[in-house]
């Protein structure tokens, strides 16, 4: 068994469930593979590393995050409206449907609120802001990342990137 810990440039396997204060789950990684990340390059939320530093294999940690640790506040500012014609006029809009918008920074994904014939009330807030988040973790496996995979900053093979 390898003593490595959770830790910068260290791939981390773990499986996890994530709840919200009404206890509701709203991930886990229960009856799929568990998920895989190279911790120290954000691909993970930093309360969620903070918490796992220094984790071995077999270690399980349970923990709740408040907004700031995880998806951040709810910004007023993210509820937009936008003209219908800037959808795609075949497209069948519901509330609650989840789109991505391309802006020059990458892809933005939205909810929708509300579908008039003129315009859709649309949410940029990410679905789990404002929410304090409780996650219960496992580590499943520990590995050195490969140079490769330090410089492209994500995980190369299973749980990774395949290119
Ligand atoms: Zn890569």
């Amino acid at each position: 068994m390898s003593e490595l810990k959770m830790s910068d440039n260290v791939v981390a396997s773990v499986h996890y469930t994530g709840t919200l204060q009404d206890e509701s789950v709203f991930d886990s990684s229960e009856d799929k593979d568990p998920l895989t990340f190279l911790v120290g390059h954000q691909q993970m939320i930093s309360g969620f590393e903070q918490e796992m530093q220094g984790a071995k294999v077999g270690d399980r940690r349970t923990f709740t995050l408040i907004p700031e640790r995880a998806y951040g506040e709810r910004d007023d500012a993210g509820v937009v409206q936008l003209p219908r014609s800037q959808f795609p006029p075949d497209e069948e809009l519901k509330v609650g449907m989840v789109l991505v918008a391309q802006v020059t920074e990458g892809p933005l994904p939205f909810r929708i609120l509300t579908v008039g014939e003129e315009n859709i009330t649309v949410d940029f807030n990410h679905e789990l802001a404002g929410h304090d988040l409780t996650f219960s973790v496992e580590v499943v496996e520990l590995r050195e990342a490969t140079e490769e995979e330090l410089e492209h900053g994500h995980v190369h093979g299973p749980g990774g990137h395949h290119h």
